[in-house]
């Protein structure tokens, strides 16, 4: 039977540490701001920036909220974008995704200044994750790493497998496990014997986008298991890209959907959003 790793108990020892350090930082007379873009009517969308404006509050970080409509331009976005990036009182800027077709996300996300990108999806943040430099760091994949820490796992020397390699959450897991001295294997759809690599495994993250894809015939006995997938399923209930029942008693920890990744994400923006203010120093 395998040790449950508790992300929602992590995040909230994450929040607490940010939110000390805010406080620290306002003794000194400055203050942790982060604006969030929202364009459209998404309505997940909408439940994501709540929950970011939640966790804002939580942490003691001030946050501006724009939403804008549907049939916002580009340019205008990338106006507001511009005006963020120039105001001394703002330290992180996030734009929430998808945006609605007709505007480019690539150029969005690259007008935002590398000082202020809490997402770490700019290229230069992902270029200094790749040479070992310090910058932003994707939250999710950052998150796994803090759940793996602060679980006791030791990754240095671990053989360590990656399902999925998309810039948010696959190619930086990677990067940040080879930062860890873990070896590391990135299994992508044209992975010839997907289970032949990831059967190898101590270290297994899955980050695959496919409900409950990875059953114990992928897992070595005693693997760690980090299930990044979050669906919902027909009867409302969520679930991730393991198939948890089945991989449970052969691993030697796993996460759970919920209650596992989902909560690192938001936590380690808080945390980005706290340190923006030593990178734009
Ligand atoms: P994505 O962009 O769809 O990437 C999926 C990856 O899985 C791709 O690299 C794809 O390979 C690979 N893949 C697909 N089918 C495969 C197969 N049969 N065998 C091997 N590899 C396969 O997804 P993502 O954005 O990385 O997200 C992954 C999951 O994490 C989703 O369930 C998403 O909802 C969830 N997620 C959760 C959080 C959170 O906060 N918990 C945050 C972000 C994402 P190719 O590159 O070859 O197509």
């Amino acid at each position: 039977m395998a040790k449950i790793i508790d992300g929602k108990a992590i995040s909230l020892s994450v929040k607490d540490e940010v939110k000390s350090g805010v406080e620290e930082l306002k003794k000194q007379g400055i203050e942790v701001s982060l604006a969030v873009i929202l364009v459209g009517n998404d309505p997940a969308s909408g439940v994501y920036v709540n929950n970011k404006k939640k966790a804002c509050e939580y942490c003691g970080i001030r946050s501006l909220s724009y939403e804008l409509p549907e049939d916002t331009s580009e340019e205008k976005l990338l106006e507001l974008i511009d005006e963020l990036n120039g105001r001394d009182d703002v330290n992180g800027i996030l734009v929430q995704l998808p945006l609605p077709s007709g505007i480019n996300e690539d150029r969005v996300l690259d007008a935002i200044s590398p000082l202020k990108d809490v997402d770490g999806f700019h290229p230069v943040n992902v270029g200094k994750l790749s040479i070992g430099k310090k910058g932003f760091v994707s939250c999710t994949p950052a998150g796994v790493i803090q759940l793996l820490k602060r679980s006791g796992i030791e990754i240095s020397g671990k053989e360590c497998v990656v399902i999925g390699r998309s810039n948010i959450v696959g190619k930086p897991m990677a990067m940040l496990l080879l930062k860890e001295n873990g070896t590391v294997t990135v299994c992508h759809s044209r992975t010839a014997d997907l289970k032949e690599v990831t059967k190898r495994a101590d270290i297994l993250v899955v980050a695959i986008g496919k409900p409950k894809f990875v059953d114990d015939s992928y897992v070595k006995d005693g693997a760690v298991v980090i299930d990044v997938g979050i669906h919902r399923q027909d009867n409302g209930k969520l679930c991730g890209d393991v198939d948890y029942e089945k991989v449970e008693p052969v691993a030697s920890y796993i996460t759970p959907v919920p209650g596992g990744v989902g909560p690192m994400t938001i936590a380690m923006l808080m945390h980005n959003c706290l340190d923006s203010v030593n990178i734009n120093a």
